[in-house]
């Protein structure tokens, strides 16, 4: 996959009816094929128009966006934010997925110490998924300290990576994202949701992160 333009949408890593009953098929295959290609056909487009930053990455554009000049901003940052909210949120999706994270990874242990126990980060992190107001995400995002929080944030906004915070798990609470099966009721949505999580990337997400802090002994920054 390019890293750069032109950008390409990251593989759909199941069949599209590999979510059903909580996620259908005609939901994933509208979301996927239809916006969040319009985000990278967006954002293709408008770097076609700016050579000069056509060697950026999704995260150099993310994370400084004041860098690309005021005139052509809104397009290049917004569709880029759009691209990267949605590779998140597919890839951290898989057919059968587990009830939770493996007991012994260090994202189980990070759970409790910062939310106390699993079924307490579930039940704060569906409260905060409902609460989006409008258009948005949900987010647990793992701080440059290594330490785990909910973070939700409107539109195609890109919240975590702009504060240099890593998204571990990315929820879409657009309405496009439930409304053919669920309509208008998300709280149904969020619930199926956590049937589908992909804990083993987001496993493998938290321990890059903590791996990166290991030589400032992240074992007893987390006691
Ligand atoms: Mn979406």
């Amino acid at each position: 996959m390019n890293k750069t333009y032109p950008f390409e949408q990251s593989p759909l890593p199941y069949e599209a009816d590999a979510l059903e009953p909580y996620i259908d098929r005609q939901t994933v295959q509208v979301h996927y094929n239809g916006h969040y290609k319009s985000y990278v056909d967006n954002l293709n487009a408008a770097l076609e128009k700016s050579p000069e930053y056509q060697n950026l990455t999704l995260e150099d554009i993310l994370k400084k966006p004041n860098d690309i000049a005021s005139e052509v901003r809104t397009p290049i940052v917004r569709n880029a934010g759009g691209v990267y909210n949605h590779m998140h949120y597919f890839n951290g999706m898989t057919k059968d997925g587990a009830e939770g994270p493996d007991p012994d990874s260090e994202l189980a242990k990070g759970i409790d110490d910062f939310f106390d126990s699993f079924e307490n980060f579930q039940k704060e992190f569906s409260a905060a998924a409902a609460g989006v107001f409008g258009s948005g995400y949900a987010c647990l995002v793992a701080s440059p300290q290594g330490w785990l929080q909910i973070m939700t944030f409107s539109n195609q906004d890109v919240l975590p990576i702009s504060h240099g915070y890593v998204p571990l798990l990315t929820l879409d609470v657009w309405e496009h994202s439930y409304y053919l099966k669920y309509q208008n009721k998300r709280a149904d949505y969020i619930a199926a949701w956590w049937k589908v999580i992909n804990w083993q990337a987001c496993e493998k997400a938290y321990k890059e992160v903590a791996d990166k802090l290991k030589p400032f002994s992240f074992e007893d920054m987390m006691r």
